[in-house]
Formats: C-alpha cells, structure tokens, sequence
C-alpha cells in the first residue's frame, strides 16, 4: 500500500486525532520572526513598563525562541506619543501603550482605555470580549492601518495629587493638572486647564510648578514617582480612569499576514499579561497606599458628591462632543453604554453588594 493510500485508511479508519498526527508528523520548518516593540512606557518603569517588558518576553518564551522580540521603551527608538504613527506606517510591528493617547487621532480610542464614568476592570473584559467591544475596537483600528489587542490594566485609578484640598467644583478653576484622555476634557469644562505629559515628565513639571496636579496611575506607580514630595493631598476615587486597559497595536497588514497559529501566541501572550498586570495592581497598590499615609504623611481625600456630580454633568457633555466627531464614535460610545448598563447592573448585585456587606461584617 503507498503511503498516500495508507493515509486515506488513516483519515477513514482511525478519526481524526490519529488521522491529525499522521499528516502532522513530518517536522514543519517554522520561521524565526522578528519583531520591534515600541512602548510609551520607560524601561523598566514598574507596572506599565515592567508589564508590557514581562509581555515581550513572555513571547519570545511560548515560541522557544522563534519569536525575537526587540524591545524599545519610550526614547529608546521613538518618543513616547510617537508608537502610533511608528507602527501604523510600519516602521515597528507593534506597540504597546494606552490607546486613549490617541484621542487626537479619533476621540473613539478613549474608549479602549478608559473614559471618564467608565467600565471596571471586569465590566470592560465583558464588553471588549462579549459585548462588541473587540469588534468596534479592530473597525476603529483598521482605518489607521492597526489592530489592537488588551494587555494590560491598571484597575480603578486615584484622583490625583493636589497641593490644596479640593472641597468645590470652583477649586478646579484656573488648575493646570496633568490628565490625558477625555477625563482631561471633563477637567477643561470645570474651568482647569488639562496637559497630557507621558508619565517620564510629570514630576519634574509638578516640582516647578508649571503644573498645580497631576493623576497618574495608584498608590503602588503614584509613590515610585515622589509627587508626595510636591503635593500632599491625594483624591480617590478617579473618575477619569476607573479601569485603565493597556493595549498592544499592531500593524494591521503585518497581523494579517501571520499564520493563524503566530496570532493565537500573541492573542495568549497579551490575554495573559491583561490578567497578570491587573493581579500585581492589586496586590502591590494596598501595601503601597499604606507607605504613602503612614511613611510620606500623605493626606487621602475623598472628593465630594458635589464635585462628583459636576465630574457628571461635565462627562455628558464631553461625550456628545465625542458622539458628533462621526458616525463610528457614535456607536462605541452607545455600545460602552449598553455594556456599562447591563454588566453594571450585575456588577452591583454581585461582586459590589457582596464586598460591601464582607467589609461592613468584618469591619474592613
Ligand atoms: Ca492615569
């Protein structure tokens, strides 16, 4: 019997596990893949950098060294806010950064970050995975030549640091904060003035006061940066920032043209980072918030319902900006807000009602 027949029998006699393993035998010659990473993050920047780094590696790792992965952190090869255009014309195949810097390029990227009355850690895996999120995500994408995958989040994000308490919304009046995304346009409409700086420059502006505040990420980034040193008053909850995903970009063309197993080792590597950088968040930002009050002398602040209900009204009205700039804003704004609805309405009775009633049983 030849072996093309003995395969056939193969296929018919044996179903297609064995069938699988026969065709599959003979050793497929994979190539080696290289690909540069830009980042907006510094090198080896806890977290955000450490994170998108542990990602890189985690590639090249799961493809036993087929993957090379050149790692480029922010001014390594690009600044910082210029990944996008690195990537989008090729240049680099990839970057990883938060998409909501690119607000410029289309206000509908804000959404695939965090915008201000936003989606949890948990509310915005539902919809980037089940709620059309991922597909808007990649439509918004492929008209800049990119397709974009979570990896990473930072959970729910802190005020800010100020240098006086914030007790009304005319507190804001005439303050230049640091606040990238639409939470800086939110900012803008109390009478502040926002600046987006990537995070290598925020304390050398907070210390010479070209800037009165700035937000950065929590407890465990916010203290490794020292802006205890030129602003005591540290607000919670953000509501810029209540669930910051990080993301990588890729070039659209070079994604479609890697085989369907090299996407599903990105897909793994990225899908895992997400989860993994979410858990260090976690545990890293209570030990650290406690070093702050305890060690620093740092003053936590609540802000007010006052303030929070203005932080609201602000929020509507940069959103029907954001809605009018096109058609395609439109639709991931209103499908963000089908999602925030109804994972949110299972999100209170559930996860919130739940910690709510351990903490008050257990007076945590
Ligand atoms: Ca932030």
């Amino acid at each position: 019997m030849k072996r093309r027949d003995l395969l056939k029998t193969g296929l018919a006699g044996l179903g297609g596990v064995a069938a699988a393993t026969t065709i599959s035998a003979p050793a497929i010659a994979k190539e080696r893949m290289e690909i540069n990473m830009v980042a907006t993050w510094g090198r080896d920047f806890p977290g955000l950098g450490t994170g998108a780094q542990r990602f890189a590696q985690r590639l090249a790792d799961m493809s036993d060294g087929r993957i090379v992965v050149n790692y480029f952190a922010a001014n390594e090869r690009v600044k910082a806010f210029d990944s996008f255009d690195e990537v989008a014309s090729g240049n680099a195949q990839m970057y990883h950064a938060a998409e909501y810097y690119w607000k410029g390029k289309h206000p509908g990227f804000a959404y695939f970050t965090s915008v201000p009355f936003g989606l949890t850690y948990t509310e915005m895996n539902a919809w980037i995975r089940f709620g059309g999120g991922q597909e808007l995500w990649d439509e918004l994408s492929a008209e800049y030549g990119l397709k974009g995958l979570m990896c990473g989040n930072t959970g729910v994000q802190m005020g800010g640091w100020f240098r006086k308490e914030i007790n009304s919304v005319d507190d804001f009046k005439g303050l230049k904060m640091r606040m990238p995304g639409l939470g800086g346009d939110v900012l803008a409409k109390l009478g502040g003035s926002p600046v987006s700086l990537p995070g290598g420059q925020i304390y050398e502006n907070l210390v010479s006061g070209a800037i009165d505040a700035t937000e950065w990420v929590g407890p465990w980034n916010d203290s490794i940066m020292k802006f205890y040193e030129a602003a005591k008053y540290y607000y919670f909850p953000g509501m810029h920032e209540p669930g910051a995903m990080l993301a990588i970009g890729m070039n659209n063309e070079w994604w479609k043209g890697l085989s369907k197993a090299d996407q599903l080792m990105i897909e793994a590597a990225s899908s895992m980072e997400n989860d993994v950088m979410m858990s260090e968040y976690n545990a890293k930002n209570g030990l650290f918030l406690d070093k702050l009050v305890n060690e620093q002398g740092v003053k936590l602040r609540e802000f007010n319902d006052d303030i929070y209900d203005a932080f609201g009204e602000a929020a509507d009205e940069v959103f029907e900006t954001v809605k009018s700039h096109s058609e395609l804003a439109n639709r991931i704004h209103e499908s963000f807000v089908a999602a925030r609805t109804s994972v949110g309405a299972w999100a209170k009775l559930s996860d919130q009602a739940y910690v709510r009633q351990r903490n008050r049983v257990l007076d945590l």
